[in-house]
C-alpha cells in the first residue's frame, strides 16, 4: 500500500489520539498519526499527574504520555512528526495536507484528536510559573491547593464553577473580575456570591505573578483607566484561569459545525461528526470535562467507530 494512504488518519497525539492509534493498530487499521507541535498534548506541561486510573503513585505529565505512545508505537502505529496544515473533507477518501503541502495523506477515516489551548493573559510571570502556581484546569490541580489561598480569572460560568469546586478544597478563593458583574447565568452568581470562602475582587485586573520559586501573590490593578484608579498586591499560591478555551481546529476552515465557541460538534454521546468518517475525540469536541481520561475514553469511541463504519462500506 501507499506509504501514505491509510484507512484510519489520527490528527493530534494527546490522550485521545494515542489512545485511538491503540485501538486501530491493534484492530488490523493501520492508522497513520501526525502529532502536530505538541506530542504527547497537554499533559507534557504538567507536572503530577495524580487522577489518571492504574497509576496510583501519580506519574508526571510527559512520563505518562511517553507511555501511552510507546503502547501505540507497539502495536505498529505510523506515528509522524508534522503539522496537518488543511485537509479537504467534501469527497472521500479525505485528502490532508501535512507541513503547508511538503506532502498529503490520503484516508478513508479520519479522527480528530487536536485538542483546546487554554487561553491565558499574556503576563510574562504566567510562563514563568506555569506548572509552579499558574494552572488552567482547577479539577487537574485544585488538590495541590489544600488549605491554601488561590485566584481565579474570569467571570463566567466555567470560572464560577472553578471558583466553587476550589472552595471546596482551598482555604480562601479569590475570583479576579475585569467587570463590576459576572456574566455567568444566576444560579451560578448565587452560589459563589453566598459561598462565605469565595471573595470576588469586582473591576481588577492582574498585572503580574510574584514569588521565589512559585507564586506568592498577584499585583492588581482596580478600576483601570478611571480616575480612581489604584494597585494592590494579594497573597496566593495559586492562579487559576478561567478566561476559555481555544478548540484547535483552524486548518478544517469550516468544514466541520462548531458550537458558538468554536468546539466540534458531535453527535450526542458519540464521537460522529456530520460528515461521515470523520470523527472528533477530546478537548477538540468537549467544552464540559476537558480531561484526559475522558480525551482516551473518546478516542476509543472514535477508533471503535472508524473500524464500524469502514467494515460496514465492505
Ligand atoms: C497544565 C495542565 C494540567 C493538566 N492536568 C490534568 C490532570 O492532572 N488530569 C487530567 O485528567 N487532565 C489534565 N489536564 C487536561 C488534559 O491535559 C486534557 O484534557 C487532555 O490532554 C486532552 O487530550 P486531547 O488528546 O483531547 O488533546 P491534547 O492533549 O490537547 O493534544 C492535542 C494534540 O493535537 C496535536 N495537534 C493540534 N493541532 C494539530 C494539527 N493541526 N495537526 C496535527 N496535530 C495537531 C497537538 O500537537 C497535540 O499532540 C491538564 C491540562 C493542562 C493544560
Amino acid at each position: 500500500m501507499d506509504s501514505n494512504k491509510t484507512k484510519v488518519l489520527i490528527i493530534g497525539a494527546g490522550p485521545a489520539g494515542y489512545t485511538a492509534a491503540i485501538y486501530a493498530s491493534r484492530a488490523n487499521l493501520s492508522p497513520i498519526q501526525i502529532e502536530g507541535l505538541q506530542p504527547g498534548g497537554q499533559l507534557t506541561t504538567t507536572t503530577e499527574v495524580e487522577n489518571f486510573p492504574g497509576n496510583p503513585e501519580g506519574m508526571t505529565g510527559p512520563e505518562m504520555m511517553d507511555g501511552i505512545r510507546e503502547q501505540a508505537l507497539r502495536f505498529d502505529t505510523d506515528i509522524r512528526t508534522g503539522l496537518v496544515t488543511g485537509i479537504d473533507l467534501s469527497k472521500r477518501p479525505y485528502v490532508a495536507e501535512i507541513n503547508d503541502g511538503e506532502y498529503s495523506i490520503t484516508a478513508d477515516t479520519v479522527i480528530i484528536a487536536t485538542g483546546a489551548s487554554a487561553k491565558y493573559l499574556g503576563l510574562p510571570s504566567e510562563g514563568e510559573y506555569m506548572g509552579m502556581g499558574v494552572s488552567a484546569c482547577a479539577t487537574c490541580d485544585g488538590f495541590f491547593y489544600r488549605g491554601k489561598k488561590v485566584a481565579v480569572v474570569g467571570g463566567g460560568d466555567t470560572a464560577c464553577e472553578e471558583a466553587l469546586y476550589l472552595a471546596g478544597i482551598a482555604e480562601k478563593v479569590y475570583m479576579i473580575v475585569r467587570r463590576d458583574e459576572l456574566r455567568a447565568s444566576k444560579v451560578m452568581q448565587e452560589r459563589v456570591l453566598n459561598n462565605e470562602k469565595i471573595e470576588v475582587l469586582w473591576k481588577h485586573q492582574t498585572e503580574e505573578l510574584f514569588g521565589e520559586g512559585g507564586v506568592e501573590g498577584a499585583h492588581l490593578v482596580v478600576n483601570k483607566g478611571e480616575e480612581d484608579e489604584k494597585h494592590v498586591d494579594i497573597s496566593i499560591d495559586g492562579f487559576f484561569l478561567a478566561i476559555g478555551h481555544t478548540p484547535n481546529t483552524s486548518f478544517l476552515k469550516g468544514q466541520l459545525e462548531t458550537d458558538d465557541k468554536g468546539y466540534l460538534v458531535t453527535e450526542n454521546g458519540t464521537p460522529r461528526t456530520k460528515v461521515p468518517g470523520v470523527f472528533a475525540a477530546g478537548d477538540v469536541a468537549d467544552p464540559v470535562y476537558r480531561q484526559a481520561v475522558t480525551a482516551a475514553g473518546s478516542g476509543c469511541k472514535a477508533a471503535l467507530e472508524a473500524e464500524r463504519f469502514l467494515l460496514h462500506e465492505d
